[in-house]
């Protein structure tokens, strides 16, 4: 998949450089690129905001750069996301669903958003990462593909997919690791009897408990 990301602060992702997203780069199953909106801009200072019409708080991004930074990159197979408290709310099922396109584009609004002809003209898929406000569509944009990437094949491992928390219909039962006590605090004791079988049932039951507790709207 490619991923291009258009922002004013290309400076801001160097999350995307570390870790599982650092490896999914590096063979080659994700390639992100970071445009810089302000490349694009036919004004003399390279101004990509200004006042909005009829008055209130704050600046507005334009539509020019915006407009001509996309067409630079967009392709027949391209799907436009921005991200924005008025989109969709981001899950598991939207993000798996974003996984299959070739080609993403990104576009990151910033100070009051943008100006409404950007998603006019260009008609991106607004996705929302929650009902607040942040102050940039930066980090959303890396939310949404840090949570898509895991859906590409070989991107991470298929088990931790299908006993994911919502992937697997609930919340993930509770996980232990070395040491086998620690304050007083033993892991039960099913985890380590070396039993498949009741390890399976355990970890349904817990999930099951898990969920009913913390997120009983889940429970079908
Ligand atoms: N004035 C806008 C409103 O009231 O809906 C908010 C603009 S916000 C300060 C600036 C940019 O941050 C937005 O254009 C969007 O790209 C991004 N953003 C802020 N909150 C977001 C959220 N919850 N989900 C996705 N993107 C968000």
């Amino acid at each position: 998949m490619i991923i291009d990301i258009l922002t004013l602060f290309p400076e801001s992702f160097g999350y995307l450089n570390s870790s599982i997203l650092k490896r999914a780069q590096e063979s080659g199953k994700i390639t992100i690129n970071l445009i810089d909106i302000r490349d694009f801009s036919l004004d003399k200072h390279k101004k990509c905001d200004d006042y909005p019409f009829g008055g209130g708080a704050g600046m507005l991004m334009t539509v020019q750069p915006i407009y001509d930074a996309t067409k630079s990159v967009l392709k027949e197979n391209s799907h436009i996301v921005f991200p924005s408290p008025s989109g969709e709310v981001l899950s598991a099922e939207k993000a798996k669903e974003l996984s299959k396109y070739e080609h993403l584009i990104f576009i990151c609004g910033h100070y009051e958003g943008v100006d409404q002809r950007v998603l006019d003209l260009l008609k991106p898929e607004e996705i929302s990462i929650g009902d607040y406000v942040l102050t940039g569509g930066e980090l959303p944009t890396m939310v949404i593909i840090d949570s898509l990437s895991r859906f590409i094949d070989g991107v991470i491992t298929g088990e931790s997919l299908t006993e994911e928390s919502f992937s697997c219909g609930g919340l993930e039962y509770p996980q232990y690791t070395r040491p086998q006590v620690f304050e007083g605090l033993e892991v039960p004791s099913v985890l380590v009897s070396g039993n498949h079988q009741e390890v399976k049932k355990w970890r349904e039951a817990e999930s099951l408990k898990k969920t009913m507790s913390k997120r009983p709207d889940l429970i079908k």
